[in-house]
């Protein structure tokens, strides 16, 4: 398989983090250091970073409870 070269694929363009769509150049949404889709993944990116944030919070106030 001397025809067969390692070359390593450069994805240029990227997905968006909450629905996995590919990001054309002319049609990504930045915000916050990180690129979406669209305002609405951004939003919903956002409320999950939030709620993973008020359960880390929560669950080490309640640490007693296990989960
Ligand atoms: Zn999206």
């Amino acid at each position: 398989m001397a025809d067969a070269p390692q070359a390593p694929v450069v994805e240029e363009v990227k997905n968006c983090p909450v629905c996995k769509k590919p990001l054309k150049k002319a049609r990504r949404f930045y915000r916050n250091g990180a690129y979406y889709c669209n305002n609405n993944c951004f939003k919903k990116a956002q409320a999950t970073a939030k709620a993973a944030a008020s359960e880390a919070s929560a669950s080490a106030e309640q640490s007693k409870e296990g989960k």
